[in-house]
């Protein structure tokens, strides 16, 4: 499949477009309000093999370019799902992603087969409270012990914790001050999550509450050897082979939610009348929405431009970062402009874009915050000296 940065991957947004007509505004709302996992879509989505699109064909994937990737979760966004959509499948496409380059054929066979066969949920633990986006600091300790490892430490933010099977967690097996650099003496294992063992509470949150995060509170818990990817203490460089390809998909995601967003409001501009005319008639209500139609389109050709650099294998940090950048304030605005344009009505559940304006922070936040977005571009491509 040629990759063609004006019309990546037709065939697939096209296809993808069409499962998600079978879930309208109104599924997404009742799953919020029930505060239930989108099941039925989830369970259309393995059915058609999406699930499994990043996973190795030997493993039953579809082994996709990774356009074809970007191209898919923003067409689940774009059709009004969201981020409550997106997170139903989201932590299969990359949360994986070191086991398949890192992994052994063993490990490939036991960890992802399942995942493929949407058999087991996974789940990504990196976050820590009192360490935030300072990553290397992570507390989680992975003490070593004959063949296994014991961990112990306390992670936050962990989406999809309580359903997980497994999870993807990054622990300390070298305590920082015998290392050279913080980044190593870090490991990276995907394990079962034993609920003797590790205590989950669901965090309350703003939006996307169809899929809890959660704390964990790990107290020692058994982790064998063969569970630890890659070479004890490199976890944190295999991490990095994942980043940016996850903030080039979510800020592919991101566009998709914005648009959604824009594409309710002008609807709602082009038919809603006001002192007898459609209130789009006014240009103070259009221009708005052109604004976020061009904010849009102009961050969608930099999330086009990092997947068309990360296919090839060139750099593409600056280009992830400002895509990530770029797509989060794009769809922000747009969902908030959304949420004007509709007026008293933008503030009732029942016309959907207060849910998108909620969600649209999150791209904000995670996987990494606007700040340290620009921070990776001053210092990266401007060569200013390095802030934090
Ligand atoms: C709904 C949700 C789901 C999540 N899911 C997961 C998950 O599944 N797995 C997982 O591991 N994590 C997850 N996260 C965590 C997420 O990745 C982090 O919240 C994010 O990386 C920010 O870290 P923090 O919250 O600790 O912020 P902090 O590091 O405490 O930062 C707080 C603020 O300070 C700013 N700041 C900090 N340091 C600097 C600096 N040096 N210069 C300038 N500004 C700075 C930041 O920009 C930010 O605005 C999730 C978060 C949310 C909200």
């Amino acid at each position: 499949m040629a990759f063609d940065m004006l019309d990546p991957y037709p065939e697939i947004r096209a296809g993808v477009l069409k499962l998600c007509e079978r879930f309208d505004m109104d599924y997404w709302a009742r799953c919020e309000r029930e505060q239930r996992l989108a099941t039925e879509f989830f369970e259309a989505m393995r059915d058609a093999g999406w699930l499994s699109v990043t996973m190795p064909e030997s493993l039953g994937g579809a082994g996709l370019p990774f356009g074809a990737v970007a191209t898919m979760m923003q067409a689940v966004a774009e059709s009004g799902g969201g981020w409550t959509a997106t997170t139903a499948v989201h932590g299969y496409l990359f949360g994986p992603h070191a086991i398949v380059v890192h992994g052994t054929p063993e490990q490939h066979e036991r960890m992802l087969k399942p995942l493929v066969e949407g058999r087991e949920r996974p789940c990504f633990a990196v976050t820590e409270a009192n360490t935030g986006l300072d990553t290397t600091r992570v507390k989680t300790r992975a003490v070593r012990n004959g063949d296994v490892y014991l961990v112990s430490g306390e992670k936050v933010w962990i989406t999809g914790a309580a359903i997980a099977d497994r999870m993807m967690i990054l622990a300390r097996t070298t305590p920082i001050e015998e290392c050279v650099r913080p980044m190593d003496g870090l490991s990276l294992f995907y394990t079962r999550i034993d609920r003797r063992r590790v205590e989950i509470r669901p965090i309350p949150k703003h939006g996307v509450e169809t899929v809890a995060s959660c704390v964990l509170i790990i107290d020692e818990l058994p982790v064998p050897v063969e569970d630890r990817i890659g070479e004890e203490g490199k976890g944190f460089r295999y991490l990095l082979d994942s980043i940016n390809p996850e903030r080039i998909m979510v800020a592919a995601e991101a566009v998709g939610m914005g648009r959604a967003a824009l594409q309710r409001a002008a609807g709602y501009a082009a038919q809603r009348r006001v002192f007898d005319r459609p209130i789009g008639q006014n240009q103070s209500v259009q221009h708005p929405l052109a604004r976020n139609w061009m904010e849009l389109e102009a961050a969608n050709l930099m999330v086009f431009k990092a997947a068309a650099l990360y296919e090839r294998g060139m750099p593409c940090g600056a280009e992830a970062n400002a895509a990530k950048f770029l797509a989060a304030e794009a769809a922000h605005s747009a969902c908030r402009q959304a949420m004007l344009t509709h007026g008293g009505f933008g503030y009732a559940r029942e016309y959907h874009v207060e849910r998108l304006m909620r969600e649209s922070m999150l791209p904000m936040i995670a996987p990494l915050a606007q700040n340290l977005a620009l921070s990776f571009v001053a210092e990266r491509v401007l060569g200013l000296p390095k802030s934090y």
